[in-house]
């Protein structure tokens, strides 16, 4: 199973979440909203094949963190994946406006020289402007939008310009998001869960919920969940690939995904 998008270091117990991913052999891109976080975030993850940690500047945190940019630039040296980035454009955030461009251009800036990061993305109210801001960065890397909610049209434009998506159990229960699902094209598609923050039946999200995703994916898909969960696995592969070529960082070896 695999979430692409979790907030590990935000749930009560982090070394217990971790333990569990570990135990279920599940992959993990564990999500920071601050710099500051990345390096404690990182640790968590010491020893655990299958997760990976990305370092960002949470939109909705972008006009208290913008000091931190440059922590940023130093810890994006030492990860190929980049999250949570993007833009907020819901009414309490769009008067940190320019604060959320100005962080969201400076790393994908910052990613285009570095030679690109695997990205995962927030868009909610501002996939258009997103876009608009990946399209003047195509050296940026590989951008995932995670739990996509716009319209249909910015979808199409989102997969015109090579994004990839990762769903969860929550975006899954609304007939809109499983209509959009529909639409993303298969071979481009990923589970997530955004634990703790979004909610899975009344509780907190936990990773191992991906597997309500899952269920909920295959019929979409026309697949069944054996089928969908082997087709996600292979698009994490396509997608690690993608990473291998991004010129790594001070570590001199990485297990990679196998
Ligand atoms: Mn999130």
């Amino acid at each position: 199973m695999i979430d692409l998008h979790a907030h590990l270091d935000l749930y009560p117990n982090p070394k217990r979440v971790v333990a569990e991913c570990v135990a279920r052999r599940m992959y993990v891109l564990s999500v920071t909203n601050t710099p500051s976080a990345w390096p404690e975030t990182a640790r968590l993850a010491e020893g655990a094949d299958r997760i990976r940690t990305a370092i960002g500047l949470h939109p909705q945190l972008a006009h208290l963190r913008r000091f931190e940019l440059s922590l940023f630039d130093r810890h994006l040296l030492e990860t190929r994946y980049v999250g949570e980035i993007g833009l907020d454009g819901a009414p309490e955030f769009k008067r940190y406006w320019e604060d959320q461009v100005a962080v969201f251009r400076h790393i994908l800036a910052a990613c285009s020289k570095v030679g690109g990061r695997i990205m995962t993305i927030h868009s909610r109210r501002a996939a258009g402007a997103v876009l608009d801001e990946l399209c003047e960065h195509p050296g940026a890397g590989v951008p995932i939008l995670h739990w996509f909610s716009g319209s249909k049209r910015e979808l199409e434009r989102a997969i015109s310009q090579g994004c990839w998506f990762s769903v969860g159990p929550a975006m899954l229960l609304s007939k809109k998001s499983r209509d959009l699902v529909r639409l993303m094209p298969i071979e481009r598609t990923l589970t997530e869960t955004d634990g703790p923050f979004a909610q899975v039946e009344g509780a907190q999200a936990w990773p191992w919920d991906v597997g309500k995703a899952i269920s909920a994916l295959a019929p979409i898909w026309n697949f069944s969940e054996a089928q969908a969960t082997d087709k996600l696995l292979a698009n994490l592969r396509q997608l690690v690939a993608h990473a291998k070529n991004f010129e790594l960082p001070r570590q001199s070896c990485d297990p990679g995904l196998t």
